[in-house]
C-alpha cells in the first residue's frame, strides 16, 4: 500500500485526497487536496465553480496526534466570491471556519473541557487555555440549536459571578428540561431584555418598533409580548428588582416566583453576620481563646445538621448550651429552611413564613430584622415558587453546577468562552468524540 493511501485511511479526513506525507523532526506533515471541484463559502451555503485564485500560502490545521507524533494537515486552498460575504477562502469539510484545529481535534478538546480541568487538558493535548476557549466557542456556536428556545414554559433567570466576582453572567434555565438555554454577560434588566429579544426576534419585514421597545424601556408604552414570551407560565428569579422589571414587562402573564434557595442563601448570610459580630466581640474580650474555639463554629452553623461531622455536631451542642444571639439566629435559620424542606401547601407555607417574619422582627438581631422585612416584601413570589412545584432541589443542583463550571472558566478572557463552557456542560448539547462519530 502506498504511504499516501495508508494515511488517507488512517486520518479519516472528510472530502480530501492525501497528496504527500513528510516526517519532520517534531511532526508529521500531511499535504491534502480537496476532492470537490465546487468552492463553498465558509459562512453560508453558497457554492460556485468560479475560483478567484489560489491562496499565496498553505492553510495549516493540527489534527489528532498520531501516537506521540504531532500531526499537521496542509492544503493550498482556492478563493471564491460569495454574493453576500465577498471574497473568502473556500470552506473545508474537515475543519470549522477560522479554526487552526481539525473538526476531530476541536470535538475532542470541547469534550475534555466539559470533563477536566485546565492543567489536565493543556498537558494532555498540548493546547493553551485561550485556544480551548476559542474551540469551545466555535463548537458551541455550531451545536447550539435555535429551537432550544421553543416550548419554554417555566424558566429561571439568575446571575452567576465570573472572574472572581469582577464580572457577571446572566443565565436562563428551562426548568422543565433542567437545562441552561441562554446566557449573556451582565446582570441587569437590560440583559434580561436581550433574552426576551432573542426569544421573540422581530420578523424581517416587521418595522423595528419591537426592538426600540426593548432597547429603551418606557413604562408608558404598551409592552411588546412576543408569541414565545406569551407562552411562559412561570419565571423564577432572585430578589433583585432588575430581572423582575424585565419579566413583568415582556411576559406579564407569567407568575413571578422567588427561588427558595435564594431565600435560604439570604438567611445563611444573616446568620453569618450575627456569628461574625459575636466572634469580634469575643476577640475584644479578656478571653481570646474563646474566640479561637468559636472560629470553627462557622460550618457547624451553616451546614445542614444532617450533614454534620461528629465534631461539628459537638460544636453545635456547645453553642446550644451557651445560648445567646448566635443560637437564636441559628434556630431562626433552621426554622426558615424547614419551610422549604417539606412539601407544604401554599396555605401552610404562608402561615409559617408569616410566623417566621414576626419572629425575625422580634429577634433584636439586626440582620434578621432586615431579612424578615425582605421576605415579607417578596412573600408572594416565594409562595408562588412553592405553588408552581418547580423542583427547587433540581434548580439548585443545576445552579451549583453552573457556578462550578464558571469557576473553571475563570481564565477565559471572553464571556463568549465562559458561556460556551456553561452551554456545553449544562445546556441542551450532546458532545460526541471523534471515534463515536464513525458510522
Ligand atoms: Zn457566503
Amino acid at each position: 500500500m502506498r504511504v499516501t493511501t495508508a494515511f488517507w485511511r488512517l486520518l479519516r479526513l472528510e472530502g480530501v485526497w492525501v497528496r504527500a506525507v513528510v516526517f519532520d523532526a517534531d511532526r508529521v506533515v500531511v499535504r491534502v487536496a480537496l476532492r470537490r471541484r465546487r468552492l463553498i463559502c465558509p459562512l453560508c451555503i453558497y457554492c460556485t465553480t468560479a475560483s478567484e485564485g489560489v491562496q499565496a500560502h498553505d492553510s495549516v490545521w493540527r489534527h489528532l496526534d498520531l501516537g506521540t507524533w504531532r500531526l499537521e494537515i496542509r492544503a493550498r486552498l482556492r478563493q471564491l466570491r460569495c454574493p453576500e460575504h465577498g471574497v473568502h477562502v473556500e470552506a473545508v469539510p474537515f475543519a470549522r471556519h477560522r479554526a487552526g484545529l481539525t473538526r476531530d481535534l476541536d470535538d475532542l478538546v470541547a469534550w475534555l473541557a466539559t470533563k477536566a480541568d485546565k492543567t489536565t487538558i493543556s498537558r494532555l493535548v498540548c493546547v493553551d487555555w485561550q485556544t480551548v476557549g476559542r474551540v469551545i466557542a466555535r463548537v458551541c456556536d455550531e451545536q447550539l440549536d435555535e429551537r432550544r428556545l421553543d416550548d419554554l414554559f417555566d424558566i429561571g433567570i439568575d446571575e452567576v459571578a465570573w472572574r472572581g466576582g469582577h464580572r457577571y453572567l446572566t443565565l436562563v434555565t428551562d426548568h422543565r428540561r433542567g437545562k441552561i438555554v441562554w446566557g449573556a454577560e451582565g446582570r441587569n434588566a437590560a440583559v434580561a431584555d436581550r433574552f426576551f429579544a432573542d426569544l421573540d426576534p422581530p420578523a424581517r419585514d416587521e418595522p423595528a418598533t419591537a426592538i426600540a421597545d426593548i432597547a429603551e424601556p418606557d413604562d408608558d408604552d404598551q409592552p411588546h409580548v412576543g408569541p414565545r414570551a406569551a407562552r411562559l407560565e412561570a419565571i423564577s428569579l432572585d430578589m433583585g428588582p432588575g430581572y423582575a422589571r424585565s419579566a413583568r414587562r415582556h411576559a406579564p402573564q407569567a407568575v413571578i416566583c422567588i427561588d427558595p434557595y435564594h431565600v435560604v442563601a439570604l438567611v445563611n448570610r444573616a446568620l453569618d453576620e450575627v456569628r461574625r459580630s459575636y466572634w469580634n466581640a469575643l476577640r475584644d474580650s479578656d478571653d481570646p481563646t474563646a474566640a479561637k474555639r468559636f472560629k470553627d463554629a462557622r460550618w457547624a452553623l451553616l451546614k445542614n445538621p444532617e450533614d454534620h461531622t461528629s465534631k461539628q455536631a459537638a460544636t453545635l451542642r456547645r453553642l446550644r448550651r451557651a445560648g445567646g444571639d448566635v443560637w437564636r439566629a441559628y434556630t431562626l435559620k433552621e426554622a426558615l429552611r424547614a419551610i422549604f424542606e417539606r412539601c407544604l401547601s401554599s396555605i401552610d407555607a404562608a402561615v409559617l413564613i408569616e410566623r417566621f417574619c414576626s419572629r425575625a422582627a422580634r429577634s433584636r438581631l439586626r440582620p434578621f430584622v432586615r431579612l424578615g422585612q425582605t421576605i415579607r416584601k417578596h412573600a408572594q413570589g416565594i409562595l408562588a415558587a412553592i405553588g408552581t412545584g418547580i423542583n427547587n432541589a433540581r434548580v439548585e443542583a443545576l445552579n451549583n453546577k453552573a457556578r462550578l463550571i464558571t469557576r473553571r472558566a475563570y481564565g477565559f478572557h471572553s464571556a463568549t468562552a465562559a458561556l460556551a463552557l456553561i452551554h456545553l456542560t449544562c445546556g441542551p448539547i450532546t458532545l460526541t468524540l471523534p471515534h463515536e462519530q464513525i458510522v
